[in-house]
């Protein structure tokens, strides 16, 4: 945290220049907006919003009183220019979405791009989204993941999709609608194995808030179970595929178990059966990670006796 940041002195301390404030809103709950969000939405010229209605409701809420223009996906060409206009003739606009954040499975990024283009400023004002609101409560420990957002319509494009999103290496996160929720599900429990953790985030920060977990395979069931499960708005995500053990990995495992029972040359011999591997190879590599273990030890002993306190002199006892 900048200590020094004027925020120390309440928002209002810090100064409005003019530019674009992408300003993230809640997913859910008004209290969520943030102060520093709420103060830049109170105090900036103008609003570009996706649906001037929805806003207008967050806007009174806080008793803010910008000029509020539409800025959505069938017109944000046209809005970007406007922006960049008015952020030209000294002008201060807060670009905000229905919900979330601007830009994150919702349109702001051409207008984002046009005021960088026309060289002027792009401020952040950071808060909340579905994606890292559910990430943060699905206990995945693997740290990377990939947002996906809305998985294609069709249901062949939707399979091969996930088909290819099953093998990632990092955790995945979809957005879903409550009309696709059980062919989603459907199509997650076919083509994940039926243990890998799925979270589902539904209503997240709503009145009716739920988090489940379970294997790929309950998924569907636990959609079944109850309708209520399928109302709302949905944020899943599923659990990184699990690693490939490699061959060298597996044989290296192999080699190890034998050559701690067997002399080397023995050892090499019957992992080369065991996985059709040339044996000479498999003699060097356990001589290779013999010696490589032999490297370890000595480090081992060496960081043990650096670590020893140094000899006492005198006899043990003495002061
Ligand atoms: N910009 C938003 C964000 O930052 O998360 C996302 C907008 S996208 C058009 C709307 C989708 O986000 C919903 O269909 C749902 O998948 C997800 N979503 C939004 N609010 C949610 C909530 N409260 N709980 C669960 N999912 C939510």
């Amino acid at each position: 945290m900048d200590l020094e940041h004027p925020e120390r002195r309440g928002p209002e301390a810090e100064r409005l220049e003019p530019g674009l404030y992408v300003v993230a809103t809640p997913i859910g709950r008004l209290s969520d907006l943030g102060l520093r969000a709420t103060d830049v939405l109170r105090r900036v010229d103008v609003v570009a919003a996706e649906d001037t209605r929805t806003s207008r409701v967050l806007l009174d809420h806080i008793g803010a009183r910008p000029t509020l223009v539409a800025s959505h996906e069938h017109n944000e060409a046209r809005a970007a220019q406007s922006i960049v206009e008015r952020i030209r003739a000294g002008q201060r606009v807060a670009l905000i979405s229905d919900a979330g954040t601007p830009g994150i499975s919702d349109p702001g990024a051409r207008v984002v791009a046009a005021v960088h283009d026309a060289g002027l400023p792009v401020i952040p004002v950071p808060g909340p989204a579905a994606v890292t609101t559910l990430l943060s409560v699905a206990g995945f420990t693997e740290p990377r993941f990939r947002f996906e957002g809305f998985l294609p319509a069709r249901p062949k494009a939707r399979r091969d999709r996930l088909a290819q999103l099953a093998r990632s290496d990092a955790v995945v996160v979809l957005y879903e609608s409550p009309h696709r929720i059980v062919e989603t599900a459907d199509d997650l429990a076919a083509a994940l194995e039926p243990g890998r953790r799925v979270v589902v985030g539904r209503e997240l920060t709503k009145r009716f808030e739920q988090l489940h977990r379970c294997g790929a395979a309950e998924l569907p069931a636990w959609l079944a179970a109850d309708p209520d499960h399928r109302r709302g708005e949905f944020v899943l995500a599923f659990d990184a595929a699990a690693a490939e053990v490699s061959e060298v990995q597996l044989a290296d495992a192999l080699l190890d178990a034998l050559c701690a029972e067997l002399p080397v040359r023995q050892a090499a011999r019957i992992a080369a059966r065991a996985t059709g591997l040339r044996a000479n190879d498999l003699y060097r590599r356990a001589l290779a990670l013999r010696a490589g273990r032999e490297e370890e030890a000595v480090a081992d002993e060496e960081d043990v006796e650096a670590d020893e306190p140094p000899p006492v002199s005198g006899s043990p006892g003495s002061a």
